[in-house]
């Protein structure tokens, strides 16, 4: 069976972006205001090559919430997806939630499955790519990503990013790293698939 790597993406593979209305750090809503966050090449580069599989899970609530529009998400994905492949990895998925339990947006609001701590795209994961859960490690900068990666079996790793301190605090995860290079030198040390 394979094993993954699932990744947030706010604050792992971007940085967090400075909406200049709210004055809040939250996920990129223009593709200028895209930034890759520290280490993201290296650490993408580090896990593709000790052959895990990769899994981006990332809760995109801004459309739901009418901060933005869908299409403005999906061209932030675009740059993000052009700077992870600029280190060579293959994300196998990039698995979205666009939804929000209090969203303002009908179609995208109310409860779904796939709103981490939502297990679903763990799941589909599993069941589509034949992905072992509990050989598997979650890596993000929220209390979710733990939370998610945990009610799997996955490892977990929490990236201490900027602008996500309040985001976290409150799920103990197996490791802590400043960055997605650090974590997957950490994730390597526990044993890769050669
Ligand atoms: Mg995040
Ligand atoms: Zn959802």
């Amino acid at each position: 069976m394979a094993r993954a790597v699932f990744l947030d993406r706010d604050g792992v593979l971007n940085a967090l972006a400075l909406n200049p209305i709210t004055q809040e750090w939250e996920s990129p809503h223009h593709p200028q205001e895209v930034e890759a966050a520290p280490g993201m090449t290296e650490g993408l580069a580090i896990l593709a090559g000790a052959g895990f599989k990769l899994f981006v899970v990332s809760n995109q609530p801004s459309a739901a919430k009418g901060k933005c529009g869908l299409e403005d998400l999906k061209a932030v994905h675009a740059v993000v997806a052009l700077m992870a492949a600029s280190s060579g990895a293959v994300i196998d998925e990039w698995y979205y939630c666009h939804h929000h339990p209090k969203g303002i947006v009908p179609e995208l609001s109310g409860a779904c499955p796939c709103r981490k701590p939502g297990t679903f795209f763990l799941e589909d994961a599993r069941d589509r790519h034949g992905i072992d859960l509990a050989g598997s490690w979650f890596v993000g900068d929220s209390d979710v990503d733990v939370a998610c990666g945990r009610a799997m079996g996955c490892r977990t790793v929490l990236i201490e990013a900027s602008h996500s301190e309040g985001r976290r605090g409150g799920v103990l995860p197996h490791h802590r790293a400043p960055d997605l290079a650090a974590a997957a030198t950490i994730i390597v040390s526990h044993g890769g698939l050669a």
